[in-house]
């Protein structure tokens, strides 16, 4: 499957916000968005992020922030609009919500990877089961139900046991609970608009691929 494999700092200097790609390095004074908070390249610099945007700029900057935070490249990110639109309900909730269920993404929010990037990782080297089953697929989607485990073999890595330590606001999901001193979690329900965790309007990204 194809991946963004540029700098991850850069994704955040573009959106002119923090996307918290990095784990712990995002809230430390390390963050290349706090020390250089301007748009990357030649002239950067120079616009800062006042730069007034058109009509579509504003649609498109939403939409591309959205696809950067949860690491997926545009065709497939269109694909998930597809999904969202043949789906019965809200368009943007029920992209929203494909979005969360992502194995990748669930891994991250239970506090067991520092990032969606070694979430990702540590999925494709098979260290995640669902249902006791090995899942190397980081798109997989969650079902409410599914238990999510670290292997046992797997408990010791420093990446899951630090990522564990720095973890403090899991509890305030209410659409999966937690069990970190048995390295596993269950899905109870699709998330809601309400329980997605995301300063994002998506009605603009509905927009844009409505256009
Ligand atoms: Fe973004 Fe994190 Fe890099 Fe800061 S450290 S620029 S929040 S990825």
């Amino acid at each position: 499957m194809a991946r963004y494999i540029g700098p991850s700092c850069k994704l955040c200097r573009r959106e002119g916000t923090k996307l918290f790609l990095k784990g712990s390095r995002c809230n430390s004074d390390k963050c290349a968005f706090e020390r250089r908070p301007y748009i990357p390249g030649d002239h950067g610099s120079a616009r800062g992020f006042k730069k007034r945007l058109s009509d579509y700029g504003v649609h498109l900057r939403e939409k591309q922030k959205v696809r950067r935070i949860y690491g997926i490249l545009e065709k497939q990110f269109r694909k998930y609009f597809k999904m969202a639109a043949k789906k019965s309900g809200i368009t943007g909730e029920n992209l929203l919500q494909f979005l969360e269920t992502r194995l990748d993404n669930v891994l991250f929010r239970m506090g067991f990877a520092p990032s969606r990037k070694s979430s990702r990782q540590l999925i494709r080297h098979g260290h995640i089961t669902v249902n006791k089953k090995k899942v190397n697929i980081p798109s997989f989607l969650v079902r409410p139900k599914d238990q999510i485990e670290i292997k046992k073999g797997s408990r010791q890595m420093p990446l899951i046991q630090e990522a564990i330590e720095a973890s403090t606001e899991v509890s305030s999901y209410e659409w999966f609970e937690v069990e970190k001193d048995k390295f596993k979690g269950k899905i109870l329900s699709i998330p809601t608009r309400e329980q997605i965790q995301l300063d994002v309007d998506e009605r603009l990204i509905v927009e844009y691929y409505s256009k």
